[in-house]
């Protein structure tokens, strides 16, 4: 005889282990994953700070995504009353052999009645719905994504090869603020790559001749110009308040400097280089991997630094490259997928090969091994006499 809807609901119910919303409350932020598991118009409409979004039709597809692989880890799933996620429990611990899930008894009604806090609904212009209707689109962005985005503070050092691609992604993106660094005019000789700038912006400088094509693009972004170089007097006032930095800067030493600073104030980079046919990427986050020093404690040797004099590089290398490091800040933002923190990816263009590196976290490091606060100023960005470094490398 076959079973009622309503008793096999019943019957599962019962074997989900339930938690109460007192009891997320005051675990909330201490490892546990708390999943939203209602479609999106529910979530858009108000959630639980901390909550990730995953809708019951694509928690099988999406849950690692969210939780990771460790069938161990704790999860909690929320819905409107707590009948839509202990069924999602029950797919999540008998299909999936997630151990440690749990159900959360009343769904976000018990939850409001008992006075919890919801994060309400962010809204944007018809026209913002418009422009990024295809991030709205796709749940790992969605509206608190693109709200994310248009709120983020992003800092470009260069707007050169890798920062023109990435900036006119970025822009496009909605990226709330755009910072660019750079102290160069346009010269003829940069079109063959730097996609920002054009023709008749020759001779301008770069940072007006960005600033024009990334307004034009998306008026919603407003960009900050610094027309200087960065060094250690300037430093730590033009990068302090942004939330990811894209490191496109082509010497060792502000490599150096930026990455002891960024340890210090504990933002992320985004770092990527190219020569000729070979780019590299990293993420460098402060703390949670390693930083640029933990990969190189000591500078390549001078013959080998491309920025000792003026290098070639195949045209189309920064705009792989420059993308690349835009998808990280986009995932930075949002907090969607893994962002490429503690692994090097190296991109051979000839052969078209990616090759990944794991880089481990040196406990030794100089600079990151250190409480930030006790990094002194002129400990900073230490480097030998760069003029002597070139020089060496005749
Ligand atoms: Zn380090």
């Amino acid at each position: 005889m076959s079973r009622s809807g309503a008793e096999v609901i019943r019957q599962i119910r019962s074997q989900v282990e339930e938690i109460d919303p007192a009891q997320v409350s005051e675990h909330l932020g201490n490892g546990i994953v708390l999943v939203d598991v209602r479609d999106s118009n529910e979530w858009d409409a108000g959630h639980i700070p901390g909550a990730k979004h995953v809708p019951r039709g694509y928690l099988e597809s999406r849950i690692e995504g969210i939780a990771g692989a460790d069938r161990s880890q704790e999860i909690v799933l929320y819905c409107a009353s707590g009948q839509r996620s202990a069924l999602a429990a029950h797919t999540l611990k008998e299909l999936l052999g997630y151990e440690n899930v749990k159900s959360m008894t009343g769904g976000i009604t018990l939850w409001k009645d008992r006075g919890y806090k919801v994060e309400l609904p962010k809204t944007l212009t018809a026209e913002q719905r418009e422009r990024y209707s295809r991030h709205l689109l796709i749940p790992e962005i969605g509206i608190e994504g693109q709200t994310k985005l248009l709120e983020s503070k992003v800092l470009l050092l260069g707007a050169g090869g890798l920062g023109s691609p990435t900036a006119l992604y970025l822009a496009a993106a909605g990226v709330g603020t755009l910072g660019v660094v750079d102290d160069d005019d346009v010269d003829l000789s940069n079109l063959q790559r730097q996609v920002i700038h054009t023709t008749d912006r020759i001779g301008v400088p770069k940072v007006d001749s960005a600033e024009q094509a990334i307004t034009a693009i998306n008026p919603d972004v407003d960009v900050v110009k610094y027309k200087t170089r960065l060094d250690a007097s300037n430093i730590m006032e033009i990068i302090d308040g942004y939330d990811v930095i894209v490191d496109g800067v082509d010497n060792f030493p502000t490599r150096y400097l930026l990455n002891d600073a960024t340890v210090r104030l504990d933002i992320p980079v985004v770092s990527a280089s190219i020569l000729g046919f070979d780019g590299q990427l990293s993420v460098f986050k402060p703390h949670e991997g390693p930083c640029y020093r933990c990969l190189y404690p000591v500078p390549p040797p001078a013959e080998l630094a491309p920025s000792c004099g003026a290098n070639g590089v195949l045209g189309v290398l920064p705009g792989t490259m420059g993308l690349l490091q835009a998808t990280e800040v986009v995932k930075l933002v949002t907090g969607a997928g893994e962002p490429l923190i503690g692994r090097l990816l190296l991109y051979e263009a000839l052969g078209a090969t990616f090759t990944e590196l794991k880089v481990r976290r040196d406990p030794e490091c100089p600079v990151c091994s250190r409480d930030p606060s006790e990094i002194a100023d002129e400990e900073m960005g230490v480097f030998p006499d760069y003029e002597a470094f070139c020089a060496a490398a005749g």
